[in-house]
Parts: structure tokens; C-alpha cells; sequence
């Protein structure tokens, strides 16, 4: 059996806004992510380690930040092109695990919302999706409250 392991890391920084997209969930706060696409820093690392799984590069090689037609799109495109190109190769996505890393919003309310809306978009069991958060004890940038750090992993198996 070929199994296939990949790591993702992304950031986004604060600006003005009253939301964030996180795990391809709205959760109100009272700043926005700043970036390109929707900046949901979640799916971004988790789309980054299925690429990096497949050794297929990365989100900026699919999807262009200089391409004009990806400003503002929505994060699950990304996501749904990776899973797409698991299924090219025949591999199959045996569990996926994000982690945010913040000090607000608080992640733990939101997090089986997280779960259910990547099982949706992913086309698996919310069983295979860990979404869980840590804080960096108000160390750092994200201590600071600056911005949103997200690492991913993810197996994937080809029976
Ligand atoms: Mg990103």
C-alpha cells in the first residue's frame, strides 16, 4: 500500500472587516483576514498538504495570486481541486488534521461547524477531519493578535 503523508502551513494577517472565514465557516469578529482570495487560512494549509502529499506543489501554483479571477474567490475552490486531483492520482484521503492558531475568535464553539462544512466539501466523513486550535500564550504575532496561523496534515492511501 502507497501511503502518503503532507504538511501545510499558512498565515493571514488582521485588517479591517467584522468576520473571518475560518475552515470554510463564517465566525464574526471584529476584524477580517486580509488576502487575495477569502483568506480562510485553514483550508488554505489543509489544500497545501494534500498538495504536498501528492508532491504537486502549492495553492500559489494552481491558483495564481496574480491571476485576477481568483481575488476574492472562495477558499472551497481550492480545496475541491485538491480532492480532485487526489482522486486523479487513486489515492483516497484517509484523515486530515488542521490546527488554528489565535488567541480570538475562540476556535473550540465553532470547530464541529468546521468539521461538518469540510466534510461537505470534501465529500468524507467529519470523522476523518480533526479541526482544533491553540493559542501561542500571547507570544508572536498571533499572540499579538496580528494575524492567523494554520498547519494541516494529511494521509493519504492508494489501495
Ligand atoms: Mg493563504
Amino acid at each position: 500500500m502507497d501511503i502518503r503523508t503532507g504538511n501545510g502551513f499558512d498565515v493571514h494577517a488582521f485588517g479591517p472587516g467584522d468576520h473571518v472565514w475560518l475552515c470554510g465557516v463564517r465566525v464574526p469578529h471584529h476584524r477580517g483576514l486580509i488576502g487575495h482570495s477569502d483568506a480562510d487560512v485553514g483550508m488554505h494549509a489543509l489544500t497545501d498538504a494534500i498538495y504536498g502529499a501528492l508532491a504537486e506543489g502549492d495553492i500559489g501554483v494552481h491558483f495564481p495570486p496574480s491571476d485576477p479571477q481568483w481575488k476574492g474567490a472562495a477558499s472551497r475552490i481550492f480545496l475541491e481541486h485538491a480532492m480532485g486531483r487526489i482522486a486523479a492520482r487513486g489515492f483516497t484521503l484517509a484523515n486530515c488534521d488542521v490546527t488554528l492558531i489565535c488567541e480570538r475568535p475562540k476556535i473550540g464553539p465553532v470547530a464541529p461547524a468546521m468539521r461538518e462544512a469540510l466534510a461537505e466539501i470534501m465529500g468524507l466523513g467529519a470523522d476523518r477531519i480533526s479541526v482544533k486550535a491553540t493559542t501561542s500564550e500571547k507570544l508572536g504575532f498571533t499572540g499579538r493578535e496580528e494575524g492567523i496561523a494554520a498547519i494541516a496534515t494529511v494521509t493519504l492511501l492508494q489501495a
